[in-house]
C-alpha cells in the first residue's frame, strides 16, 4: 500500500476541520448568489422533483458559466418542469432548447436518462450518491455527489474545478492536479471536510468559494473566509522559501512526496497562491477546415429561405441542423477547396453546380473544447426548388426566424 501522505496535506485535525466548516458555512449564508436551482432545491418539497431541479443545474453548469446558464434553466424547467414531461419531449425540441448551451450530448443524455428513470425506476429518482452514479447514464461521481448531497442531504463530497482549486490552495498540493493519485486525494478530502448536518450547503459553499472568491488567476485572499487554514496563503505571507522546499515542507528528500510540486518546479514565489493547482500542459486542440454554403433561394412568400441539413445521430453536434458543410484538408489551395465545395453540393443535388458560382462570403473561427474549427463560407443563390437527396441527410428551407429557433450550433450562428 502507498505511504500516507505527510499531514500538511490532510485534513488531519477534527478542531481545524470543524472551525472550517463553520467558517464557510457562515460566508456563504451571508454572501451566497440567489439561483434559480438553489431556490427550487430549498423550497420544492417532492423529492423526486428536487432531484429533477438540481440534476438539470448540474449538468448544465458542466463546462459553462452560471450567468449564461440560468436563462437556459429557466426555459428548460418551464417547458419540462418534471421528468415525466422531459421524457416525453423529442430530441428535437431539446435540442433547439438546448441550442447555444454548447456540448449537446449533454442535454441529449439527460433527456435518455430521465425516460429511463419513469420507465424502469417508477418516476422515482435514486436517493444516494452510489444509486445516482449506478442508475443514471451521464451522472457522473461529481454529479451524483451533487444531487445526493443538496436534494437528499447526503453527506457526500463533491470534487469539480472550482474545489480542486480550493482544496489544492488550501493544503499545497502541487503534483498534477489531474492526475488520478492527486484527484482521488481530494475526493478523501472532500468527503471528510463535508459539513454532516448541511452537507449540500457545504458543497455548493465551496463550489462558490472557487468561483467567486479562490478564483483562478487573482484569488481575494484578503476576504477569503477559509485564509486562517490556507496553507498557500501561509506560505505566501511567511514564505521565504525554504532552500530544499520539499524536505521542510513534508520531512521527506525532495521530490518524495506525491502531493508537493515537482522538484523541478518547485515553489514559485512570484505566484503566491496561484502556485496551486498545476496541471499537466494540456494537449493543443486540432485544427480543422470545413467549407460551409449558404444555399438560399425566394420561398412562395417572397422571403429568403436557406436549406438546413442535419448532422449525424452521433459525434460531434449530434442531430444538430447546419448549413450543408464538407471538411477540408489542411493547405488546400482556396481554388481547390471551392471545387471540393461545388463536386458535394453536386451529389447532394443531382444536378450541375459550378465551382465559380459559389461565392466567397469570408471566414469563420469557432473553438470547440478540443477543436479549434474555420468555417470557409461561400453562398450560392439558387432558382426555384432544390430537392437533396434524402439518403445522404435530412434537409430543410428555413427562414431567418426559422432558423435561429432551430437546433443550429453558435458556430452555425455565426456562419
Ligand atoms: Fe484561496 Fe486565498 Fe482563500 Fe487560500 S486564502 S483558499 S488561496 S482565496
Amino acid at each position: 500500500a502507498p505511504a500516507p501522505p505527510p499531514s500538511r496535506h490532510l485534513f488531519s485535525d477534527p478542531a481545524e476541520v470543524k472551525a472550517l466548516r463553520g467558517n464557510l458555512l457562515a460566508w456563504y449564508d451571508r454572501c451566497k448568489r440567489d439561483l434559480p436551482w438553489r431556490a427550487l432545491a430549498a423550497t420544492e418539497p417532492d423529492p423526486d422533483r428536487r432531484g429533477y431541479a438540481v440534476w438539470v443545474s448540474e449538468i448544465m453548469l458542466q463546462q459553462t458559466q452560471v450567468a449564461t446558464v440560468i436563462d437556459y434553466y429557466n426555459r428548460w424547467m418551464q417547458k419540462w418542469p418534471t421528468l415525466q414531461a422531459l421524457a416525453q419531449a423529442s430530441l428535437e425540441e431539446v435540442n433547439e432548447l438546448w441550442a447555444g448551451l454548447g456540448y449537446y450530448s449533454r442535454g441529449k443524455r439527460l433527456q435518455e436518462a430521465a425516460r429511463k428513470v419513469v420507465s424502469e425506476l417508477a418516476g422515482r429518482m435514486p436517493r444516494t450518491a452510489e444509486d445516482l452514479q449506478k442508475l443514471l447514464p451521464g451522472v457522473g461521481r461529481y454529479t451524483a455527489g451533487a444531487i445526493a448531497s443538496i436534494s437528499y442531504g447526503q453527506a457526500a463530497g463533491v470534487v469539480d474545478g472550482n474545489v480542486i482549486r480550493v482544496l489544492c490552495r488550501l493544503r499545497c498540493i502541487g503534483a498534477d492536479s489531474s492526475s488520478p493519485a492527486v484527484i482521488d486525494r481530494l475526493w478523501d478530502m472532500a468527503n471528510v471536510l463535508v459539513d454532516r448536518s448541511r452537507p449540500g450547503d457545504f458543497n455548493q459553499a465551496l463550489m462558490e468559494l472557487g468561483a467567486t472568491v479562490c478564483v483562478p488567476k487573482v484569488p481575494l485572499c484578503g476576504e477569503c473566509p477559509v485564509k486562517q487554514h490556507c496553507q498557500a496563503w501561509r506560505r505566501k505571507l511567511f514564505g521565504n522559501p525554504p532552500k530544499v522546499p520539499d524536505v521542510e515542507d513534508c520531512g521527506k528528500r525532495v521530490g518524495d512526496c506525491p502531493l508537493c510540486p515537482p522538484a523541478t518546479e518547485p515553489w514559485d514565489s512570484s505566484l503566491g497562491v496561484t502556485n496551486f493547482p498545476r496541471k499537466a500542459a494540456k494537449k493543443p486542440p486540432r485544427v480543422m477546415r470545413t467549407a460551409t454554403c449558404v444555399l438560399q433561394r425566394r420561398g412562395c412568400h417572397g422571403a429568403l429561405e436557406y436549406l438546413i441539413v442535419q448532422r449525424p445521430s452521433s459525434g460531434l453536434l449530434a442531430g444538430l441542423w447546419e448549413f450543408p458543410s464538407l471538411p477540408l484538408a489542411q493547405d488546400l489551395e482556396e481554388e481547390r477547396e471551392r471545387e471540393e465545395l461545388a463536386d458535394h453540393l453536386q451529389a447532394w443535388m443531382g444536378r450541375p453546380v459550378a465551382a465559380k458560382g459559389l461565392r466567397f462570403i469570408g471566414e469563420v473561427i469557432h473553438i470547440f473544447s478540443h477543436i479549434h474549427q474555420t468555417y470557409v463560407v461561400y453562398s450560392l443563390p439558387l432558382d426555384g426548388n432544390v430537392t437533396l437527396d434524402p439518403a445522404l441527410a435530412p434537409s430543410r428551407w428555413v427562414t431567418e426566424d426559422e432558423f435561429h429557433a432551430s437546433a443550429v450550433s453558435t458556430a452555425m450562428k455565426k456562419v
